[in-house]
């Protein structure tokens, strides 16, 4: 099969032939339709040192994907030809505490698809069945095709109630652009979304963003004035983990506020306890998805209306990876998608 590869240490992916995935008796080999770029990608491709520190070349990398099932293992009955399914990349080990509680995105032993073993940026990739997502009758091709960052999107949307609440997102990459319809499809009041790029922040607004601003250029506390909020953000999502973000957003809470940190910054960051302290904030990180809840709550919510096809902007064949990647990049793009039906 044809599959996009990290061949060796060092900066840059091969599209070359590998080996089709075993498929082990509890696992299902799905054939790719379309996959999506994410920035774990971007962190490979260009081999940064987190890279160099989690990836063993040879590697198939891609986690973002939907496809159909062509073969199951003997162990599997609830899968059959023809499927279409997604996967949840964390492949956890089903056996410590967390994991036999049912709280499986809190294994401490999970292996990320792409990153630990063989991914999806391929024409073959094979799950243990236990990570396989059948999507719901009238699902949007594309829209399956990002259920994992859009499951991050949705866990950290979800983590606490907005209802009626003054939400900031920070940073409107494809997360965050998600993040901004779910919260309006969850009855916020406000979400204000901050985000240097301009595209992105006009992606924000068609996402349903009350307000969007640059953090470079506009003061929170002006917009909020200008919203009529009294007192701070209830609720942050913090989703671009950059310091200067999150020291902003803690400044900008109400007392009580609740902060989700979905972000991940490159090094460690100084925050203000003394706001956590006497504002009473709650922070909370949030890492992959829950399973299987938040693929619940996005397979109803997208039955109920939400849309987040906006958030897509550009589509390549996977040949043309390359434009792809650069694509995803520059900055200039929501979520990137590359077909491998060609
Ligand atoms: P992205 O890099 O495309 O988006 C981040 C955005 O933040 C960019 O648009 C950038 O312009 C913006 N930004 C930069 N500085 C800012 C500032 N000072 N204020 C506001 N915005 C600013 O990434 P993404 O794919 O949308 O993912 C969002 C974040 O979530 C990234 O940090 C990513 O690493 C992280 N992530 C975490 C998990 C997890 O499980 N915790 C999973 C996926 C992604
Ligand atoms: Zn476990």
């Amino acid at each position: 099969m044809l599959a996009l590869v990290k061949a060796a240490t060092g900066p840059g992916l091969e599209l070359r032939d590998m080996p089709a995935p075993e498929v082990g008796i509890n696992d299902v080999l799905i054939r790719v339709a379309k996959a999506g770029i994410c920035g774990t990608d971007l962190h490979i491709e260009a081999w940064d040192a987190w890279a160099e520190r989690s990836i063993e070349p040879p590697l198939v990398i891609g986690h973002e994907f939907v496809g159909h099932v062509v073969e199951v293992g003997s162990n599997v009955s609830d899968f059959v030809i023809g499927d279409l399914v997604s996967g949840e990349g964390h492949v956890v080990c089903g056996r410590c505490r967390h994991c036999l509680a049912g709280r499986r995105h809190l294994c401490a032993h999970s292996i990320g698809l792409g990153v630990g073993r063989a991914g999806a940026f391929a024409e073959l990739v094979a799950l243990p069945m236990t990570n396989v997502w059948h999507h719901w009758p009238g699902i949007d091709e594309e829209v399956a095709a990002i259920f994992d960052p859009f499951g991050n999107a949705v866990h950290t949307a979800l983590r606490f109630d907005v209802l009626g609440e003054d939400v900031l997102i920070c940073g409107a990459g494809p997360i965050g652009l998600m993040a901004t319809a779910v919260v309006r499809h969850a009855g916020a009041r406000h979400v204000v979304v901050s985000e240097p790029n301009p595209y992105r922040r006009s992606l924000a607004e068609r996402m349903g963003a009350t307000r969007v601003v640059d953090p470079g250029r506009d003061e929170l506390a002006v917009v909020q004035h200008e919203l009529g909020m009294v007192e701070g953000f209830d609720v942050v999502l913090e989703m671009s983990g950059h310091p200067g973000a999150i020291r902003g957003a803690i400044a900008a809470m109400a007392h009580g506020g609740k902060l989700a940190q979905l972000g991940i910054p490159s090094g460690e960051v100084n925050l203000d306890l003394d706001a956590v302290i006497f504002k009473m904030l709650t922070i909370s990180g949030i890492y992959g998805r829950e399973m299987y809840e938040t693929w619940y709550k996005m397979s109803v919510m997208l039955q109920s209306g939400l849309d987040i096809r906006p958030a897509i902007t550009h589509r390549f064949a996977f040949r043309d990876h390359a434009l792809a990647f650069e694509t995803a990049r520059s900055g200039d793009s929501g979520k990137v998608l590359l077909d491998w039906s060609l």
